[in-house]
């Protein structure tokens, strides 16, 4: 095992709202809004926010150039061309989009990503110099099976083939177990911190970079958080933040959640 050490690493706690199919220009407007005239006065947590396509433009125009990021929760890996219904990242870059989603369970799961395909993704979005957050967890099956461990080390170490030691400064890891995501089950502090700590130790162990980038990536957990579970959840050492599904539609409920990691 590596001679990464969690303890003394020094990560900026990191919180995303991932609005999916909801909400239109309005309420993508004014919920923003709201997010964003909490945030610029703290910068203790970074915070980004994932609304559809359709807001961009309507969450871009109230975010400004303050604190809070604007991200995507998907796109094509292709510059242009023939890909009816897709956005490129060039596209997504000209609506002030800084970081975007790999991975989502929903993505792979439901639209049925392939691992070859997220990694793609990955890499083209890093090599656009944007933030990623790959998201990774495993179903309940695989859970019940015993599989989680090798779930989520497959899934890391697929998602990240090829990313050098210098484009992993722009990588956030998501850690969402599928059957916590829009369930309300959440995996438990113990459960949880226990999953990110050896997500750490896949990535000082089984890439090649030194050892210093298992200290600096960020991991998040997602699965149904919600305010009264973010402070527990928080306090685990390798526990960096969150990327928030249902609990983001809510202004007092993700600010809540936000708060929660700024006393970390
Ligand atoms: C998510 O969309 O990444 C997510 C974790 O959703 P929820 O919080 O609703 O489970």
């Amino acid at each position: 095992m590596g001679l990464w050490r969690t303890a003394l690493a020094v990560r900026k706690p990191f919180v995303g709202g991932n609005w999916k199919m909801n909400l239109n220009r309005r309420e993508a407007a004014a919920l923003s809004a709201a997010v964003a005239n909490r945030c610029d006065e703290t910068h203790d947590t970074d915070v980004a926010v994932f609304p559809p396509f359709t807001a961009l433009d309507a969450v871009a125009k109230q975010i400004g150039s303050g604190s809070v990021w604007l991200g995507a929760q998907d796109f094509y890996h292709e510059p242009h061309g023939a890909y009816t219904g897709e956005v490129s990242l060039g596209m997504l870059v000209d609506c002030g989009v800084s970081v975007v989603l790999v991975g989502h369970s929903e993505r792979r799961h439901v639209l049925g990503e392939s691992d070859t395909l997220i990694n793609e993704k990955a890499i083209a979005a890093l090599e656009a110099e944007m933030q990623i957050i790959l998201c990774i967890g495993e179903t309940l099956a695989q859970r019940e099976a015993g599989k989680t461990d090798a779930i989520n080390a497959g899934q890391l170490l697929s998602g990240l083939a090829g990313v050098t030691e210098q484009q992993m400064s722009r990588v956030t890891i998501a850690y969402e177990p599928v059957w916590a995501i829009g369930t309300g089950k959440t995996a438990t502090p113990r459960d949880a911190q226990a999953a990110h700590k050896r997500l750490r130790c896949v990535l000082g162990d089984g890439l090649s970079w030194s050892g210093s980038v298992a200290e600096q990536v960020r991991v998040q957990y997602g699965g149904s958080v919600k305010p009264d579970q973010a402070p527990q959840l928080i306090c685990g050492d390798d526990i960096d933040g969150f990327l928030v599904g249902g609990a983001s539609l809510n202004a007092d409920d993700f600010l809540a959640i936000i708060g929660a990691t700024e006393s970390r």
